[in-house]
C-alpha cells in the first residue's frame, strides 16, 4: 500500500508513539503540546544541528544537515538531523557527484540512551525513508546523545523494518479513527511533557472518587 502525501504523518511521531500511544495521540491527533525541560532542551539541540551548514564535505564524507525525507510506503515525512554519505565502492551514485556512496543517518538526542526503543524506531524509520528515496539498502545509522557526547551505532535489519511498518500502520489506523487511547499510568509519566494535559492518575480513578477528591481540595 502507498499513501498520498496529504495522508503523511510526521516521522518524529514514531518516537512519541513508541514512548506512549496516548502521548502521540495528544500531540498528533489532539494537537496539544507542553514544553517541559526535556523537550525544550531537545529542541535547542536540534536547532543547533539544523542551523549549521546544509551541506559540507570532510575528506571522503559528504554531510547533509536538515535533509527533508519521506516514504510513500510508510506514509511518513520528516527531517533528518544529519545524513552522512560515505564514499565507498559498493555504494550508490549521487546526482552531480563523482563516486559512489553509502548512506548513514544520524539522529541527535538529549540525555543518554533510553530503556525503550523509541529513538531506535525513529532512526530505522528515517533509514527506510532514505532507502525508498535513494533506492538503496542502509545497514546502519547512529544515535548521538548529548549527555554522553557519543554516537551509538544501530544496525538496521529486516526485523526492525517490519516492526516500524507495524507501528506506522497502527499510527495511521489510530489517526484515521481520531481516537485517543486511555491513559495507562506508568513510570514514563514522570518524564512526560504532557502529564498535566493527560492527568493519567485521574483518568484511572473512578469518576465518583475523582469528583469527591476534587470537592475535598
Ligand atoms: S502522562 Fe503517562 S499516560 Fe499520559 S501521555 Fe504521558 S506517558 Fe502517556
Amino acid at each position: 500500500m502507498y499513501y498520498d502525501e496529504e495522508n503523511f504523518l510526521m516521522l518524529s511521531g514514531i518516537q512519541h508513539y513508541t514512548f506512549c500511544k496516548r502521548q502521540w495521540a495528544l500531540i498528533h491527533i489532539e494537537q496539544q503540546w507542553a514544553d517541559n525541560y526535556l523537550t525544550v532542551d531537545g529542541n535547542f539541540m536540534h536547532a543547533n544541528v539544523h542551523e549549521s551548514t546544509q551541506f559540507e564535505k570532510r575528506n571522503k564524507v559528504l554531510i547533509s544537515r536538515g535533509l527533508a525525507i519521506h516514504s510513500y510506503e510508510l506514509g511518513l515525512s520528516g527531517i533528518c538531523d544529519v545524513v552522512e554519505f560515505h564514499e565507498c565502492e559498493n555504494g550508490i551514485p549521487l546526482k552531480n557527484r563523482e563516486g559512489k556512496y553509502e548512506i548513514v543517518p544520524i539522529e541527535y538526542k538529549r540525555g543518554r540512551p533510553k530503556e525503550n526503543d523509541a529513538d531506535k524506531m525513529q532512526l530505522v524509520a528515517q533509514a527506510m525513508c532514505l532507502e525508498e528515496m535513494f533506492c538503496c539498502t542502509i545497514a546502519k545509522g547512529y544515535l548521538f546523545y548529548g549527555e554522553t557526547k557519543r554516537r551509538m551505532e544501530v544496525g538496521i535489519d529486516d526485523e526492525q523494518r517490519q516492526l516500524v511498518r507495524k507501528i506506522v500502520e497502527e499510527m495511521h489506523r489510530l489517526y484515521e479513527r481520531g481516537t485517543n487511547p486511555k491513559a495507562k499510568p506508568n513510570k514514563m509519566c514522570r518524564a512526560c511533557s504532557l502529564v498535566e494535559k493527560c492527568l493519567p492518575r485521574s483518568a484511572k480513578k473512578k469518576v465518583k472518587d475523582y469528583i469527591d477528591e476534587r470537592i475535598g481540595e
